[in-house]
């Protein structure tokens, strides 16, 4: 067998950044790739009741990309209060700690290594903004740092690399995990559902509506790649890249990096459920991923 082509997910639309609801706006990092799609998303929220505002995933460390998270705050008459990130891959924390320091504030993260200030971040925090809040999800996966930010009052989620504007996100080793992204999918749905979430603000690529279909075609794919990863097991497949070279056959070049990746965190976990056996270590980075930014 080889791999099926899955259904595509996500939006097809031009993506350049700018306002999606009330209370948010995408300032587009120039740093469009394979990995990045468009480019990180960094978004500005902002409310009209406080003069701070956050910025969440700084993006690269460029000057330039700073004048424009600068420009977008000064346009809504705000300054930055704090920065925090979803997650600590370098595309979207890279700058964090200049934009901090350049602007006078503080970094809230999961991981300590990026903090700035004496605050981290961590799932169930709530960070008050104004007469609103923003609430912290914990959702592993991705990485084993990944956050989610709920907007109640603004009916929007962000999503870090959890969820992103086009394809399907990566479980990128050494700290990803499917068994805890499956987890973090569904407590996403539930978090939808619960507070009428309309807009999922990715990390990387359109912001996205109808969020919960957009939720169970992630858990729909999630679900028909292992399968496939399951039979070619099933039928003999020892290392990885065997799985790599049936499952992911027809995944251009550039984009083989990431395909180990996932096959790596699929066989991880069906290791884990008992259903593979295997010496190789599942968990290293590979070197064709090394120099990869996120
Ligand atoms: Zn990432």
């Amino acid at each position: 067998m080889s791999g099926r082509p899955l259904p595509y997910i996500g939006s097809r639309d031009d993506w350049e950044g700018g306002s999606v609801t009330p209370s948010v706006v995408c300032v587009l990092a120039h740093n469009a790739g394979a990995w990045t799609l468009d480019g990180t998303n960094t978004w500005l929220l902002h409310v009209p009741s406080t003069s701070k505002c956050i910025v969440i995933d700084p993006g690269p460390d460029e000057q330039s990309h700073f004048k424009a998270i600068l420009a977008a705050a000064h346009l809504r008459d705000c300054e930055i209060g704090a920065v925090i990130l979803t997650h600590g891959h370098s595309d979207h924390s890279a700058g964090a700690k200049s934009l901090a320091e350049l602007t006078n504030t503080k970094v809230r993260a999961l991981d300590p290594k990026f903090q700035l200030g004496d605050e981290g971040l961590t799932g169930g925090d709530v960070i008050t903004i104004g007469e609103t809040e923003l609430q912290v999800l914990a959702t592993p996966g991705h990485s084993l740092d990944s956050m989610s930010f709920l907007l109640p009052h603004d009916g929007s989620l962000l999503t870090g690399d959890t969820v992103l504007g086009r394809g399907t996100a990566v479980i990128t080793m050494p700290d990803g995990d499917l068994g805890a992204y499956f987890e973090s999918l569904e407590r996403l749905k539930e978090q939808v559902a619960t507070h009428e979430v309309s807009w999922l603000l990715p990390g990387h690529g359109p912001a996205l509506s109808g969020p919960t279909d957009i939720l169970n075609s992630y858990v729909e794919h999630r679900i028909a790649r292992l399968a496939e990863v399951r039979e070619v097991v099933k039928a003999g497949a020892v290392t990885s890249t065997d799985v790599l070279d049936i499952v992911y056959a027809d995944t251009p070049e550039k984009l083989k990096g990431a395909a180990r990746q996932s096959v790596k965190a699929q066989l991880a976990y069906l290791k884990h459920l008992g259903e593979f056996t295997t010496d190789e270590d599942l968990t290293s980075p590979l070197a064709e991923t090394l120099d990869v930014k996120d």
